[in-house]
């Protein structure tokens, strides 16, 4: 990956020492493990929030965050790097449009990807929404038919403007209880996982507020209404993921041009086809003629 571009992560320094501290230690964790390097792919609908999660995360402006529907035309990668680590995260423009997934724009961002492995995929959404839909699960399963099924053991869904007022009849955390189970609901069914998959894994929620109205705690740290400080709160979650057995995803041009991971059966639907051909509906013709030629007189005759 073009390390020209690698710049030292300042803007660590720019989070306030308790959260700093949290972060070090999180990368020391990866260290630890041998990693020296983590990538993440940040992927959802246009004006949820990715750009702004990005430079948050970073703690620097580094992609351009936008009120109004003009967003990055490409994705980019920011990359730092602290101590011998290097982070990477790839943001992306939305791929969503005029209401429907936009594919020229999911394979924009699959050839960008090219050689790449992603560690870990941040879903965006946001968390004040008042409803998901089926345009939802179809973002989800254009993920999944790009990078296959297997991308969301290595993802994380990631709502957005969590600095929220519930309706007066719940709590916030009743509020979360229930949003997180919408849009968990809709991720699985988009990923296709069945019951069983989802016996022993389910995929984490994390919460973002990107505003620079959010609330903070005594140490100067962001926090959430119901007092976590969210940027550690996500690093960390981030840096399980990382850590998880599952592997990374490697985009490479076999992924890129193949066919769809999780289609690889329509290869045979031709050999199915012959095979109809010749052992079911010849058989019946050659059936279906010898009874005709059976009864080439007619009983009454
Ligand atoms: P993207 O299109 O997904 O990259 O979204 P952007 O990051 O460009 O954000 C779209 C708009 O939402 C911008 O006006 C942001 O300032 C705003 N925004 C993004 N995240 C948050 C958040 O967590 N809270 C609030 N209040 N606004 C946000
Ligand atoms: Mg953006």
């Amino acid at each position: 990956m073009a390390s020209q571009f690698t710049h030292e992560w300042s803007g660590i320094q720019k989070f306030p020492p308790a959260t700093q501290d949290k972060l070090l230690e999180l990368l020391g964790k990866l260290k630890e493990k041998k990693m020296n390097r983590l990538t993440i792919l940040v992927l959802g609908k246009g004006g949820v929030g990715k750009s702004s999660t990005v430079n948050s995360i970073i703690g620097e402006r580094v992609v351009t965050v936008s009120a109004f529907q003009s967003e990055v035309p490409r994705p980019t990668m920011v990359s730092r790097e602290r101590s011998g680590f290097t982070l990477n995260i790839i943001d992306t423009p939305g791929i969503v449009e005029g209401g429907f997934v936009n594919d020229q724009a999911l394979d924009v961002i699959k050839r960008f990807l090219l050689n790449k492995t992603i560690d870990v995929l941040l879903y965006v959404d946001r968390l004040d929404s008042y409803r998901v839909d089926m345009l939802d699960s179809q973002v989800v399963k254009a993920i999944s038919d790009s990078f296959g099924q297997e991308i969301w053991r290595r993802a994380i869904v990631v709502l957005t403007h969590a600095q929220l007022s519930p309706p007066d009849y719940l709590t916030y955390d009743e509020f979360l209880a229930k949003r997180f189970e919408a849009v968990l609901k809709v991720v699985n069914v988009g990923a296709r996982f069945k019951k069983q998959d989802l016996q022993n894994f389910s995929i984490p929620v994390g919460l973002v507020e990107n505003s620079g109205r959010c609330n903070k705690n005594e140490n100067d740290e962001k926090t959430l209404p119901n007092g976590t400080a969210w940027i550690p709160s996500i690093v960390e979650t981030i840096t399980k993921i990382a850590l998880t057995e599952s592997k990374s995803i490697l985009v490479d041009q076999k992924l890129i041009d193949g066919p769809n991971p999780n289609d690889r059966g329509k290869l045979f639907i031709p050999l199915i086809l012959l095979f109809q051909y010749f052992f079911v509906i010849k058989p019946l013709q050659r059936s279906i003629k010898n009874d005709i030629d059976k009864e080439a007189k007619p009983l009454w005759a």
